[in-house]
């Protein structure tokens, strides 16, 4: 079975943006939403290996996600995209369990080092089953 991704981003030019990297350099599938509020059904109706959010969004924010990703309990690795230098969030964020950050303004090898990283780590934990 493939491995999935799930980018979350208020912006839909970055969602475009992501995608489009993906899709590009990786055999990954990527589900795109600019509704943090859609997360919880998507997480309900699909299987995500790894979970790309931005940190900044009305209504549910990054960290809101973090915390949603990792209460469920299904192991998704989350990413946190923030604005470089928010050591205050990247704290809190760790404390919540988050596997890596990307920060912006990010480059598209930096992206896909990070999501190959997490990947690899879910290769692993599904060999181990
Ligand atoms: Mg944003």
């Amino acid at each position: 079975m493939k491995q999935r991704i799930l980018a979350v981003d208020d912006e839909p030019d970055m969602l475009i943006l992501l995608q489009r990297i993906i899709m590009e350099k990786t055999a990954y599938e990527i589900v795109t939403t600019n509704s943090a509020l859609e997360v919880p059904g998507l997480l309900d109706t699909q299987q995500f290996d790894v979970v790309i959010t931005d940190l900044s969004m009305p209504k549910l924010d990054g960290l809101d996600i973090l915390k949603l990703v990792r209460d469920r309990g299904q192991g998704e690795l989350v990413i946190l995209i923030t604005a470089f230098g928010d050591y205050e969030t990247s704290e809190k964020a760790r404390e919540l369990g988050v596997h890596d950050y990307i920060h912006k303004p990010f480059r598209k090898e930096q992206i896909l080092a990070t999501v190959e990283q997490a990947m690899e780590i879910q290769r692993a934990r599904q060999a181990e089953l």
